[in-house]
């Protein structure tokens, strides 16, 4: 019979040993829903961007200019947050898209999924 390990033997789990690490993870991987921005409707509240659990909401000089697709993980927080009059963001199925490539394109642009 093997002799099972002590406690003091396992290795420490759930530790974080620097701040900031999330970056270092692509939590985009494994999202299901990717939301997509209709710049019609955005008023850059930044909501949105207050709200991301994942930094994910990119902006420049005040204004949303996009989604950080490596790290957003798909949670449809944004959309939530974004004001009931306005609605800018939709979560739309991975499935959607056919390519990558195409999507960080679509989602910096106006709101459209591809055939
Ligand atoms: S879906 Fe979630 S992680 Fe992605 S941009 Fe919106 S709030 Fe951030
Ligand atoms: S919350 Fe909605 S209106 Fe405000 S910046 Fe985000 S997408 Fe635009």
């Amino acid at each position: 019979m093997s002799k099972q390990k002590g406690w003091k033997e396992i290795p420490i789990g759930g530790v974080i040993v620097e701040a900031g690490n999330a970056e270092g993870y692509e939590t985009g991987s494994w999202r299901t829903y990717r939301p997509v921005i209709d710049y019609e409707k955005c008023i850059h509240c930044l909501q949105c961007w207050i709200y991301c659990p994942d930094s994910a909401v990119l902006v420049e000089g005040g204004k949303h200019v996009g989604f950080d697709l490596e790290h957003c993980k798909g949670c449809g927080i944004c959309a939530a947050e974004c004001p009931p009059k306005v609605r800018a963001i939709e979560m739309v199925l991975e499935s959607e898209f056919a390519q990558k490539e195409e999507v960080l394109e679509i989602s910096n642009s106006k709101f459209q999924i591809p055939n």
